[in-house]
């Protein structure tokens, strides 16, 4: 990286453990290395929790939650305001150190802090529609009285991956915190840095000790604790399917609950009387953001054979042209890829694309010197069998394959153990809701980037997700149910 565009921050990097209320060291006294993607350099150590950490952090938690959930919706809706007025303050702080740790660029940073703020709000509004009576439901007896109330789910573990640090635990604290759960927060240990500068501004905000807490450490040790305790009533995962799995298997032991964010393998379906510009534009952006490390991302292309060859040239070119590299420079459009190992995982995807004959039209160097670079890269005419139109890559390769009827273009996107998003692009406008209706997936975006709004929804179909985030969703998510029946005469 270029030394002149080396952040500056103003704030210490906190790189402790914060349980009870207070940062603290692990009773292991271990310590992991947090390494710059772009450099290979570590920029700081952090705290390795071990499970008697997470053990302390669950119990304070557990205490809290006894005060936190009579706390009315109005005081936490505060709170929240309040660590979103804290991420303002510290956006371009907050943005800056997620580049560092995580290797995007800085818009791409800024675009994520942004959301995270738009999430506390968001949820905030919602925290205070929680004062209200429960909703009264209409039954066969005039002789009972029937409520359902809303009441939080108790101690929560959050586990997030490294590919939007800030984001997708802003889309799972700020519903729990709202709901009225207490919080034991593990972010991965590649990328601990935005979230503990967040755990910071979550203390400023004053909430009370234990109802938030975070243990920095490895996932086998920290995240298998987090998802076998006794006293955590609900895990909120996101990560790989493979991990999901064991984190559904391990809080079957206790009857937890669980909400689980997993892989993707997500189509783009382009037909041939879509605007050409608006169709590379969509493209690239689904496929290339946050260099593919995205479950959403929409890497299997799906054209119309009359566009076909127009569109190919088209992503060609743009995509040959991608300016990989330091994400503090201006004109970059790509950094590196988070981590080491995912940097060797998408290797061996371009290599086994190649293999299983797949036809290369773009595969660009990556630039000379250290960090986990991969320069953007595109296939045409992929076997159907092959890995890399199969299995999630996480990483900038993008696979093309036409299409010559709407049922096939249907069948071949749907065509995976995946269902979480999809992309339709197309002027005729009833055929963009019929081919989205059509498409098992739990996202469809038609003729539109990849927006999501806090007041929506995000999970997909098959084995995507298990349950909702964002909307009202994502806060029922950490709410159970409760059914007061009473009898009318009692009053
Ligand atoms: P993981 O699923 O291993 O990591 C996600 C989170 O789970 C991290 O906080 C991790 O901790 C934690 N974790 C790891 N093991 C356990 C466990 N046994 N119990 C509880 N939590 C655990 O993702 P990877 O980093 O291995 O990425 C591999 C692949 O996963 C990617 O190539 C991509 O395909 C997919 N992925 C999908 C994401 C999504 O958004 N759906 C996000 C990230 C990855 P730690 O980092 O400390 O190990």
């Amino acid at each position: 990286m270029n030394a002149d565009a080396r952040p500056v921050f103003d704030f210490p990097l906190r790189t402790q453990l914060f349980i009870d209320g207070c940062w603290c060291a692990p009773e292991t006294r271990q310590r992991l290395p947090v390494i710059n993607p772009s450099t290979e350099e570590t920029i700081a150590e952090v705290d390795a929790a071990g499970p008697a950490d997470v053990d302390r952090a669950v119990r304070a938690a557990s205490h809290a939650w006894r005060a936190w959930k009579q706390t009315s919706g109005a005081a936490r809706a505060a709170f929240l305001r309040a660590i979103a007025r804290g991420v303002e303050a510290s956006a371009e702080q907050l943005a800056a150190l997620q580049s560092l740790n995580n290797g995007k660029p800085i818009a791409e940073s800024r675009i994520d802090v942004g959301d995270v703020v738009a999430t506390f709000d968001y949820y905030a509004g919602l925290a205070e529609r929680l004062d209200e009576p429960g909703e009264a439901i209409a039954i066969p007896s005039d002789r009972h009285r029937a409520v359902i109330r809303r009441e939080p789910a108790g101690v929560v573990g959050l586990i997030v991956p490294w590919n939007f640090p800030m984001v997708t635990t802003a889309w799972k604290l700020a519903p729990a915190l709202a709901a009225g759960c207490t919080v034991v927060l593990k972010p991965s240990e590649f990328t601990p840095l935005p979230e503990l500068a967040l755990a910071a501004i979550v203390e400023q905000a004053g909430l009370p000790p234990g109802v938030f807490n975070i243990v920095t450490g490895a996932g086998t040790d920290v995240g298998a604790a987090l998802t076998t305790h006794p006293l955590i009533a609900k895990v909120s995962f996101t990560g790989s399917t493979a991990v999901g799995e064991q984190v559904m298997k391990a809080a079957a032991q206790s009857i937890k609950g669980v909400s689980l964010e997993l892989g993707g393998k997500s189509s783009i379906v382009v037909f041939a009387d879509a605007d050409l510009d608006l169709a590379v534009d969509l493209v690239i952006g689904g496929a290339f953001f946050n260099a593919g490390q995205m479950c959403s991302a929409t890497s299997r292309v799906l054209v119309e054979r009359p566009l076909a060859q127009a569109l190919i040239a088209r992503l060609a070119d743009r995509v040959a042209r991608t300016v990989v590299g330091d994400p503090f420079a201006a004109a970059v459009q790509m950094g590196p890829l988070t981590n080491r190992a995912q940097h060797e995982r998408v290797q061996r995807f371009i290599a086994r694309g190649k293999a299983d004959g797949a036809s290369l039209v773009v595969q660009g160097q990556a630039p000379d010197g250290p960090g986990y670079f991969v320069q953007p890269t595109m296939f045409v005419d992929v076997p159907a069998g092959s890995a890399v139109w199969r299995e999630e890559i996480f990483g900038p390769v993008l696979c093309v394959r036409s299409f010559d009827t709407e049922d096939e273009a249907i069948a071949t996107a749907n065509d995976t153990e995946f269902g979480l998003v999809a992309s339709v692009v197309t002027r005729d406008a009833a055929r963009g809701q019929r081919v989205a209706a059509a498409l098992q997936a739990g996202v469809v975006w038609i003729n539109a980037p990849q927006l999501i709004f806090p007041q929506t929804s995000w999970g997909g179909f098959k084995k995507s997700s298990i349950g909702r985030e964002l909307g009202p969703f994502g806060l029922a998510a950490f709410q159970e149910i409760k059914q007061v029946l009473t009898a009318a005469d009692s009053d």
